[in-house]
């Protein structure tokens, strides 16, 4: 998987600033159309 730099520190898969996990499900939150980066949310996040 590419680089992903992601500062969500709490999250299980991160590792020092980047993303570790073999891969990522991202979706829109709550909205039929994303219009800014505000509209997504990574579904692959797991609390520590
Ligand atoms: S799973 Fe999502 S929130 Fe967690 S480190 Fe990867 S990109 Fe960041």
């Amino acid at each position: 998987m590419p680089d992903i730099k992601c500062t969500v520190t709490e999250c299980e898969h991160n590792q020092n600033v980047k993303c570790a996990a073999p891969m990522i499900q991202v979706d829109r939150n709550g909205t039929n159309k994303a219009l800014k980066s505000d509209n997504t949310k990574c579904e692959t996040f797991k609390n520590k």
